[in-house]
């Protein structure tokens, strides 16, 4: 004998999972019957109430019931998911018409992008490049460069010393020392390198790096000197850049003279970048000491030389408008992705 309210039950709970259509859905669905206040379960916990004789088969049909809702919940759920999955996959299918993604490459420093073309543009006037060991000893660095024992640049304040007589270089020239000692004239060499100074403010660090040139042969003048870092500006700052010279003072170079460019902020007009003057300096330079020519064994009465020297980061901070030297080396990205070579 079927028990009638069981196969009703049966019936509703049969159409309602065939129609659901998402595991939500199906959820709903076993709750109403088999949750603890579902259908199925209330009819389940009613049996000790019916008359005796109709208990067990009442029982056994409503078990029925209940195992075959279960297996077939399961049954409809694992084609719900597959059929879930499946939607998902197909809304999540690559656009084959989108851009590749590019994998992200380095970029030079902003200091090695300005150090190479300062370097292109001198070895493209027959200059060679010279190195030298960064630590030096106190003849190298001041002695041969005729900067005598109480001038200000040996103040302990300036230089860091690692022994009484050795130090970390304040300046490339000792490689133009070195250069001249090893070979006989003529010399034509740019010596970039790293620096060290204790000095550490938003336009001095510690360590920076320079770039120096050093002309020695027959018949070398000032105006050499002048025509050729004229060309050095224009190649650098653009081909209308104007310069000129101020007389200054070095120990190694007599005479000496600092170089300016046009504000290349302003074009002359004074801004706060060149202090209102309308100029910029740029470099040193000069014509090489005859005393310094003998320290390194050249006869001044043959030859002479001319020689000049500027920071690296202070030309790259004019070049890219930089107003913090610190920002070099902070390894922040964010800026030193800004720059790439043009
Ligand atoms: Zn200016």
């Amino acid at each position: 004998m079927a028990d009638k309210r069981t196969a009703e039950i049966l019936k509703g709970a049969r159409a309602e999972i065939a129609r659901a259509e998402s595991s939500a859905d199906l959820e709903q669905v076993r709750v109403k019957y088999l949750g603890r206040q579902g259908i199925l379960t209330r009819l389940l916990r009613s049996l000790p109430a019916l008359p005796a004789a109709e208990r067990p088969e009442i029982g056994r049909q409503a078990n029925l019931a209940k195992a075959e809702i279960e297996t077939l919940l399961a049954g409809r759920l694992a084609d719900v998911k597959a059929a879930e999955r499946h939607r998902d996959l197909a809304a999540r299918r690559p656009d084959l018409t989108l851009p590749g993604r590019r994998p992200t490459g380095g970029t030079l420093h902003p200091l090695t992008l300005v150090l190479d073309e300062i370097v292109e543009i001198f070895l493209g006037l027959g200059f060679a490049v010279a190195e030298g060991p960064e630590v030096e000893s106190d003849f190298y660095n001041f002695e041969a460069l005729n900067i005598p024992k109480d001038h200000p640049a040996r103040d302990m304040q300036d230089t860091f010393y690692l022994s009484e007589d050795t130090l970390l270089r304040t300046h490339t020239s000792p490689v133009q020392i070195r250069t001249m000692k090893a070979q006989p004239p003529p010399v034509r060499i740019i010596c970039p390198g790293k620096v060290y100074r204790r000095d550490a403010d938003i336009t001095h660090s510690p360590m920076f790096h320079q770039v120096e040139g050093l002309a020695v042969d027959r018949n070398i003048s000032m105006g050499d000197l002048k025509g050729t870092l004229e060309l050095f500006a224009r190649e650098l700052f653009g081909p209308a850049t104007e310069i000129r010279f101020r007389p200054s003072f070095f120990p190694f170079t007599e005479p000496s003279a600092e170089m300016d460019v046009r504000c290349v902020a302003c074009g002359g007009e004074g801004c706060r970048l060149c202090k209102q003057s309308g100029w910029l300096e740029i470099l040193g330079s000069g014509m090489v000491h005859p005393r310094v020519l003998q320290m390194v064994g050249y006869d001044p009465e043959e030859v002479t030389g001319w020689a000049f020297g500027m920071g690296v980061e202070r030309i790259a901070m004019l070049k890219y408008g930089i107003d913090d030297i610190r920002l070099f080396f902070d390894n922040d990205l964010r800026f030193l992705s800004q720059f790439s070579a043009s």
